[in-house]
Order: structure tokens, then sequence, then C-alpha cells
């Protein structure tokens, strides 16, 4: 039987764990060829080998999104290898932050503005024209649920994820008629190590962030990813600008 996704190819940044692993996972699974890219080289390896071992196509590609140099190396490599660039799904971004405001440094609000903004729009920069070209191509990025609100003692990552929402939403209007659809997914608090760092810090934070869904539970990097594929798929083709919750109904309250 045909996949879905056979004959496409799709990159993604922040691949060797979580949100960005399960999402190269599904890619393969749907059939695409997957580009792995990440800082993390030894553990981005082991999941694109994984992916060739069980059937699907993927190569792994070491890339710091803050760096011009390495996203243009990992989008013209993608192209290289695998011949076109369907899907983008630019989800390398980091927490780093557990200050109030007031408490907050400058070192940890450029670190966080450069992996989280500048990394999202350096990928887009690169992507978009290979798409344009094309005349159609999918953008997905990883902003969150601090991009649509408030994040208590997390506000330089709040503000952060509110300009992935601005860059997408730009990006969508600019490029819509060139083919190219630009949506962003919001994920509340989802079981990855990232979340297993704050709980290191902060025990209380598991009953705490368990009980802030109205669903009653946390989410599974699983089920952004099928969101994610939902958003490259020709169902969602009508659908370009969004900031698509996965919150298991926290922004609903
Ligand atoms: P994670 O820490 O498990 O994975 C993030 C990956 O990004 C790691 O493999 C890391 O090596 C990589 N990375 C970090 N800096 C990078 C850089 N400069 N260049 C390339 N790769 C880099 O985290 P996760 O939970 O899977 O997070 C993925 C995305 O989802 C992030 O953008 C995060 O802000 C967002 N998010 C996570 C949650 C959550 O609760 N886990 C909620 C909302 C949004």
């Amino acid at each position: 039987m045909t996949q879905p996704f056979e004959g496409k190819v799709a990159l993604v940044t922040g691949a060797a764990a979580g949100i960005g692993e399960a999402t190269a996972r599904a890619f393969a699974d749907a059939g695409a060829s997957v580009m792995l890219s990440d800082i993390n080289q030894e553990a981005g390896e082991q999941v694109a080998a994984a992916i060739n071992e069980a059937g699907g196509k993927a190569a792994f590609i070491r890339c710091d999104v803050i760096k011009a140099g390495d996203v243009k190396h990992l989008v013209d490599q993608t192209v290289e290898q695998f011949g076109r660039l369907d899907f983008a799904f630019n989800n390398a971004g980091v927490e780093l932050e557990r200050n109030k405001l007031a408490d907050g440094n400058e070192d940890v609000f450029d670190a966080i503005m450069d992996v989280n903004v500048k990394g999202v729009w350096q990928c887009m920069r690169h992507e978009i024209p290979v798409m344009v070209d094309a005349g159609s191509g999918v953008i997905v990025n990883t902003a969150s649920v601090a991009g649509l609100g408030a994040a208590p003692a997390m506000s330089i990552y709040s503000a952060s994820k509110h300009a992935v929402v601005g860059l997408t939403k730009s990006a969508a209007v600019e490029y819509g008629r060139r083919g190219v659809r630009v949506n962003a997914v919001c994920p509340a608090i989802i079981d990855t190590d990232m979340l297993r760092r704050a709980i290191e810090e902060d025990p209380r934070k598991e009953e705490v962030h368990k009980n802030m869904h109205p669903i009653g539970r946390i989410g599974q990097p699983q089920e952004v990813a099928a969101a994610v594929l939902y958003l490259c798929s020709e169902g969602a083709g009508f659908t370009t600008g969004v900031a698509l919750p996965l919150d298991g109904g926290y922004t609903a309250i």
C-alpha cells in the first residue's frame, strides 16, 4: 500500500530527542525520506540509524540552528541527498530559565532568543527559497502555549515563543500565493527530557503539570508528531498562519 508521504522529503531540527525525534520517526513511518539534524550528533545519528534499520529512509547532519552556515549546509545537503524539500519542522528549542523577570540575566536572554527565535528565522530563511522555487512546501515551527499566553518564571521563553508565532504568521501571509504554507504547533507540557529537567529541579512540578491540563495528563511527543504530519498533509491544504494549541484543553480555560 502506498504511504501518504511516499516520495516526499522532510527536514527536522532538534531531531535527536523528544518531540523532534518522535516527528522524524512519524515522517519516516509515513513514507517520507527524513533529514534529521541536531547539535547532539551521537543521539541524532542513533535515531537516523534506527529509522533506517526499521526500513525507513533517514540521514543525519549536525546543525546548530544559531549558525547561518550550518543551516544553509543542512538545507543544501537535504536537497543534494534527497532531491527536494517538501516539509520542514523547525523544532529545536531551549528553555534554560528558572527566574522571574527581574532576576533574569542578559546571557540567558540572548541564549534563549538565539536558538528559539533566530534559529527558526534562520531555518525559514533558507528553506523558503527552495520551496518557492518548487512551487510548494510546508513549514511547521514549534512554538508553545507559552507563545499564546503567560509563562510564569519563563518570561524570556514566553517572549521567544510569541516571536515564533509572529514569524510563522508573517511568513504564511508573505508566501501563501507562492505555494508555501507555514503553521506553528503550540504544545503544553509534553513528556520529554525538557520536562524531566524541570521536574528534577523542582519535583512539585510533576503534579502541577499533570493537573494544569483539563484532560488530566501531560502530552506525549507522538501526539505533537501526529499534528505536525496533519499540518503537512494535503488535508490541511487550506490551513496556514495557524498557531495550533496541542494542550489537553489548557488554553480553553
Ligand atoms: P528536548 O530537550 O527533549 O529536545 C530538544 C532538542 O533540540 C535536543 O535534542 C537538543 O539537542 C536540540 N537543540 C537544542 N539547541 C539546539 C540548537 N542550537 N541547534 C540544534 N538543535 C538544538 O526538548 P523537547 O521537549 O522535545 O522540545 C522540542 C521543542 O518543543 C522546543 O522548541 C521546545 O521549546 C518545544 N516545547 C516543548 C514542550 C515540552 O513540554 N516538552 C512544550 C512546549 C514546547
